[in-house]
């Protein structure tokens, strides 16, 4: 049986990024740039006013002060977006507003708390320095400079700039398609009423929330009845729409266990089955035409721990993030934890972690039972105990995953 950290291994191994493909802007946010993207252009494209005010030559306004105001004829408006008819001559000065095109022959502008004006003339009552206010083509990107670099995650800003300069699309890896199958004949929809010895089937919803928080794009198939041939139709469907496929349930030993059966069936090649870890110690890895399906048990707490610890890794690979990983910390476990006797599997605790005078102490959130939701639900961490610890007394060190921290390696 595998561990977690060899099955870890085989998971991102069945994972590349996914090819560059160009999306629009708009879609970019979140994703990870799969090439650099050079300016084509001067950013800002021509030198401009960064004030309100008047467009001088600084030399005729060297003298000025409030005392000794120089006057100059006015002899252009420009708000944003005109261009001037004509230069700024010694002696004349033409009113400019911020981002409009600076005039040929003057070199700076007054801003207008500097002045006193009507349409024809200013008076302008504070020397400025050449190149006061004023804004030069290329000096926020030169032709040719970097925007991003490629593996960079596109934050909100990255987006402004490769707006203003001019990129309407960009190549990023591409969100994956993770396919949700969950199987199981007691399951019923979350609106209905299950009827005796049904359950709510709370997998889809978890996981497709997991999918879509990891960056990918969950695409939810109708969950299948513990029957061979629907589960094998519907995996093989599921591998022909998606780039990954995560079933639910169906995959531990029993008679009605039929996902193992489907896949072989479908000539899938088993990359594992079984990992020494509690919950989910039933996961399995298939590859079908390439593609990794991924088998998690249906305990609720069990599929989201295989999402969280396995397939959100793998999918921020295929986006082609360089951190896959969330903080693993080291913390002091404060409730005292001890194993059953014959059991050497990893446990992951569902813990309450938070930082205590510059060092991290955790808790148990509650009952550890693989079906039981809401200790996970309470939980921001989850706390490994290796197999061969008996026990961890309390104060006892555990390493955590911090699972609400964005990945760090
Ligand atoms: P299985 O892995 O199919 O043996 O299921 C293990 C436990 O998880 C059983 O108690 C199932 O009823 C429950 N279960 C399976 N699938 C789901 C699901 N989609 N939502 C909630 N519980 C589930
Ligand atoms: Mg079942």
């Amino acid at each position: 049986m595998l561990t977690y950290r060899e099955a870890l291994v085989r998971v991102l191994e069945t994972a590349a990024p996914l090819p560059a493909r160009r999306v629009p802007l708009d879609e970019a946010a979140g994703l990870v740039a799969a090439a650099d993207v050079a300016s084509p252009g001067p950013v800002p494209p021509f030198t401009n006013s960064g004030m309100d005010g008047y467009a001088v030559r600084a030399a005729d306004v060297a003298g000025a002060s409030a005392g000794t105001p120089v006057r100059l004829r006015v002899t252009g408006d420009l708000p944003a977006g005109r261009v001037a008819g004509g230069a700024v001559t010694p002696g004349t000065a033409q009113r400019i507003m911020t981002g409009a095109p600076i005039p040929d022959g003057a070199d700076a502008v007054v801003p207008v708390e500097g002045t006193s004006g009507d349409a024809d003339q200013v008076e302008v009552r504070r020397a400025v320095r050449a190149g006061a206010n004023v804004r030069l083509a290329g000096e926020d990107l030169a032709p040719g400079a970097r925007v991003v670099a490629r593996g960079a995650v596109l934050r909100p800003a990255d987006i402004g700039l490769l707006a203003v300069a001019g990129c309407a699309t960009v190549a990023v890896h591409a969100r994956p398609r993770v396919a949700i199958v969950t199987t199981g004949d007691e399951l019923v929809d979350v609106a209905e009423e299950p009827g005796p010895g049904r359950i709510r089937d709370a997998n889809v919803h978890a996981l497709r929330a997991q999918a879509a928080a990891a960056g990918a794009r969950p695409a939810v198939f109708p969950r299948v009845p513990d029957r061979r041939e629907d589960v094998t139709e519907a995996i093989r469907r599921a591998a022909a729409e998606a780039d990954v496929v995560v079933t639910t349930g169906g995959i531990s030993m029993g008679e009605y266990d039929r996902v193992k059966d489907a896949l072989e069936r479908l000539g899938a090649d088993r990359v594992f089955w079984r990992v020494a870890q509690k919950p989910a110690g039933p996961l399995g890895l298939w590859r079908l035409d390439g593609r990794p399906v991924v088998g998690a048990p249906g305990n609720p707490v069990a599929a989201m721990l295989v999402m969280e610890e396995y397939v959100r890794p793998m999918l921020r690979r295929m986006m082609g993030h360089a951190r896959l990983f969330r903080p693993e910390r080291e913390a002091a476990l404060e409730t005292p934890w001890e194993r059953r006797t014959g059991d050497d599997r990893l446990h992951f605790l569902r813990v309450l972690a938070r930082e205590e005078g510059g060092s991290l102490r955790a808790r148990l959130s509650g009952t550890q039972g693989s079906g039981v939701v809401s200790s996970l639900a309470r939980a921001n961490a989850l706390a490994l105990v290796p197999g061969d610890v008996a026990r961890v007394p309390a104060g006892g060190r555990v390493l955590v995953h911090l699972v609400e921290e964005p990945e760090d390696h």
